[in-house]
């Protein structure tokens, strides 16, 4: 392989019923200060069908190009249909760096395409850079139990790629009215060729929550104790109109289900406002809040390690401080 010929950075662009998900958005933002870094071209690959009037609001979120493959049998996500599309298209154009988002369909098309190019592939990072004198790829992400921050390289193979955790990367502000090249590229499958037919999406009717999108977290951890200390809580979520989180102790206490769960096992969360209630703040924990905008701390230990990722701490007793805080906020 002559890496030398490998140019540009790409962007996987997930659209699930014509919407380009946020993360796809989030990675543009990311692929463009990578590829500015680099000199050469951002570019997203798009696949669905009816999905070309997608591409202006690519361009406007900060894609050079946009590859796009648009036709019924990649209407639905199927590993072997995005492998084999992207992998052509791998092959053909021979990109750089390639960025997915950390979703289901992501996590699962880098892999597949990393296995049908013959690359690497870095998964769950949350932090991109690029060593521009050996014009290499850094790819981070938190490595034995979130203890250290593991940088992994791709030093012989091409493309260097990485999934990336959503909400870690900051979208570009758009701008209206930016335009780029639009690439229309066919697939050579035929749906008798294929081993696979979606029969039926149906929507995961007990995940109510989005912690990811939550503006305001108030969350829980082991010091609540019990469902009583857990429902102080829940009361000061609804007067601020929160969603609920958790630690992981408070999840396998049976309080509430894992898709509370914010943290290295659970979700990565980016909220204006994040409560840590009777939380110690464990590595494991702080990994998925601490880009939260703000963040306070109840804790009884002035020691908590918490503290040192929030921004406002009051150390107390939560059984005391929480019913008054929600008193003060349903009056204010
Ligand atoms: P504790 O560590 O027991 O802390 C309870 C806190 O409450 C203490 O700081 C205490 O001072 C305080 N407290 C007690 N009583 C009161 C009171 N009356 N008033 C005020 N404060 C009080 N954890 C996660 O949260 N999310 C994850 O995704 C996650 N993934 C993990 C993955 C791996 C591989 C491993 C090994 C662990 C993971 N953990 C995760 C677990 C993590 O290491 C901690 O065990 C967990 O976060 C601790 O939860 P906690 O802070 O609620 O409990």
């Amino acid at each position: 392989m002559n890496i030398e010929e490998y140019k540009g950075v790409w962007v996987f662009i997930e659209q699930i019923e014509g919407e380009v998900v946020g993360v796809s958005l989030e990675l543009l933002g990311a692929g463009r200060a990578l590829a500015d870094k680099l000199g050469v071209d951002l570019c997203g690959v798009l696949l669905g069908h009816n999905v070309k009037d997608l591409s202006p609001q690519l361009f406007e979120y900060g894609a050079d190009k946009v590859y796009v493959i648009d036709d019924p049998i990649v209407e639905q996500y199927r590993s072997e249909t995005y492998m084999k599309a992207v992998g052509d298209l791998v092959r053909k154009y021979k990109p750089e760096i390639f960025l997915y988002g950390a979703t289901a369909n992501g996590k699962d098309l880098a892999s597949a395409v990393a296995t049908e190019v013959m690359t690497g592939l870095t998964a769950d990072t949350t932090m991109l850079d690029i060593d521009l004198e050996k014009r290499l790829f850094e790819a981070s992400r938190p490595a034995f139990g979130g203890n250290i921050m593991a940088t992994i390289l791709c030093k012989k193979h091409r493309p260097q790629m990485a999934t990336v955790r959503s909400k870690v990367m900051k979208m570009l502000d758009p701008e209206p009215g930016r335009t780029g090249e639009v690439i229309e590229e066919t697939i050579s499958l035929k749906e008798e060729d294929l081993r696979t037919k979606v029969l039926e999406i149906v929507r995961d009717a007990s995940k109510k929550v989005n912690l990811a999108e939550a503006e305001i977290i108030v969350a829980a951890g082991k010091g609540v104790k019990d469902a009583a200390g857990f429902k102080l809580v829940t009361d000061l979520a609804d007067v601020l109109n929160a969603t609920v989180g958790a630690s992981r102790d408070v999840v396998e206490a049976g309080l509430i289900g894992h898709e509370y769960q914010v943290g290295q096992t659970g979700e990565t969360v980016t909220p204006k406002l994040y409560f840590a209630i009777g939380i110690s703040g464990a590595v494991q924990h702080v990994v998925g809040m601490s880009n939260s905008e703000t963040i306070i701390a109840i804790n009884k230990d002035p020691d908590a390690q918490i503290f040192n990722a929030a921004h406002y701490g009051v150390v107390g007793d939560l059984f005391e401080i929480v019913p008054m805080l929600t008193e003060e906020f349903r009056t204010a």
